[in-house]
């Protein structure tokens, strides 16, 4: 007989709750029950262990597991052979679960390296939702959180605090100068990246302030920022997200906003300095941003941002054809993981495009605009101001907002699912949004 137990006490003193499972696998009871030993063998599969017991019914299972709290056994279904089925002792009960295997043990959501480490798991999730399901639904009533935000609890990685719930005044139109003070960044909302994780050594909610329980997948940590949650409590969390440097590794093909929060800016550092650095040698370039520069120099640009960021050097010392600058620059907003146009305006762009009365075409442009995450806005905005620029020089680049149309529609905003047809018959209306705005 294998028997394990544990002392969860020090773990779980926020619930003052005190823990002892026996894990028992039954091995032993009424032999009446078994089938023999050697048939046992033939039909166990080879990614069960001791506690695979062959085919039995359940009250047989019931018998075997003589009633101690956290035995457990695997079983074949005599309803369904070829099926298995995990008994398990708790709370002066049987219970049974179907249980899989795809290379992992399951029964849920969550995935374990053996059947035994399952066990481990789902009583200590049973225990602490059977002795502790009043405390866990009041759980994220009062959340520690909405006191301190979680910049004070990951003060020690962060520089700063935010100001959360603050929104700009949103411009409605691309026309306008640009003499308004530079938004800060942290007016922006980011999402958290939350993907679930497996805590090694005892986390804390940094939601809640509870324990996050669990042998494994205990709950969900943000890539970008760090911060520690439950997964329940990861609907509650605010889109305050502020990314930490050291995460974020790259430049070109992280999420924008995710970028512009990292570097403490208004709009990515590529979309300003190669802008910039067009606007300072390139606006009378012939076919600007038709032409194309050599890819491998376009590609050293990508290089040269991801490694040194706003310290990039992409002047005419380095790069003297302007058309790699411009390269870079579409290249940076095609490989965005979200587009400029986010998948989710895409259709309202689309739509609006297509109204016959200029008017009305042109309302439900900018209501289409004002949809967009405010780091997308400002960098459209700011694009679209400098391509005004680059029509005003058209006598020497021979660019117009329509050759213009063409070259970004596609960069600025791809449909959400790619299909063939529906793509081909927005390619015109994608480009053509352009010219009225
Ligand atoms: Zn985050
Ligand atoms: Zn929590």
């Amino acid at each position: 007989m294998k028997r394990l137990s544990f002392n969860l006490n020090s773990l779980l003193d926020l619930l003052a709750i005190e823990v002892t499972f026996q894990l028992t696998m039954s091995l032993s009871a009424n032999v009446s029950c078994l089938s023999p030993l050697d048939l046992q063998m033939e039909t166990r599969p080879k990614y069960y262990g001791r506690e695979f017991h062959g085919m039995l019914s359940r009250e047989c299972a019931d018998e075997l597991l003589g009633g101690a709290e956290g035995a457990y056994l695997v079983r074949e279904s005599q309803r369904q052979p070829g099926t298995h089925t995990l008994a398990l002792r708790f709370g002066d009960q049987t219970l049974n679960y179907r249980l899989f295997y795809d290379g992992k043990h399951f029964v849920g959501e969550k995935r374990f390296e053996t059947v035994h480490d399952l066990v481990t798991d789902g009583l200590i999730t049973l225990y602490i939702e059977t002795k502790a399901a009043e405390y866990i639904a009041k759980m994220t009533t009062n959340p520690i959180y909405e006191h301190l935000g979680y910049t004070s609890l990951l003060k020690d990685k962060m520089g700063h605090r935010l100001s959360r719930g603050h929104t700009e005044p949103r411009r409605v139109t691309f026309q306008r100068e640009d003499n308004c003070p530079s938004e800060k960044q942290s007016s922006y909302d980011k999402i958290h990246n939350f993907k679930v994780h497996t805590f090694r050594g005892p986390h804390w909610c940094e939601y809640c302030a509870n324990f996050m329980w669990g042998l494994i997948a205990q709950g969900v940590h943000c890539s970008d920022c760090g911060l520690n949650v439950h997964k329940q409590c990861s609907k509650l969390v605010p889109s305050d997200c502020q990314p930490d440097l050291r995460r974020i590794k790259k430049v070109f093909s992280c999420d924008l906003t995710t970028l512009v929060k990292a570097h403490n800016t208004t709009r990515p550092m590529v979309v300003d300095m190669c802008i910039k650095e067009i606007e300072l040698r390139g606006l009378q370039s012939e076919g600007l941003y038709r032409v194309s520069g050599f890819s491998e120099h376009i590609e050293d640009v990508r290089l040269a941002f991801d490694r040194d960021g706003e310290k990039a050097d992409i002047s005419a010392n380095v790069y003297n054809d302007i058309n790699i600058i411009a390269g870079a620059l579409k290249l940076y907003l095609r490989d965005l993981p979200i587009p400029v146009i986010t998948f989710h305006v895409y259709s309202r762009f689309i739509q609006a495009a297509k109204i016959p009365n200029p008017d009305t075409r042109l309302e439900a442009i900018h209501e289409g605009l004002l949809q967009l995450p405010p780091a997308h806005y400002e960098t459209l905005r700011y694009l679209m101001m400098h391509l005004k620029k680059v029509t005003m020089f058209e006598k020497d680049n021979f660019m117009n907002s329509e050759n213009l149309g063409i070259v970004f529609g596609p960069t600025l905003m791809q449909p959400p699912e790619q299909n063939a047809l529906a793509t081909l018959n927005d390619m015109r209306v994608r480009y053509g949004w352009m010219v009225y705005v």
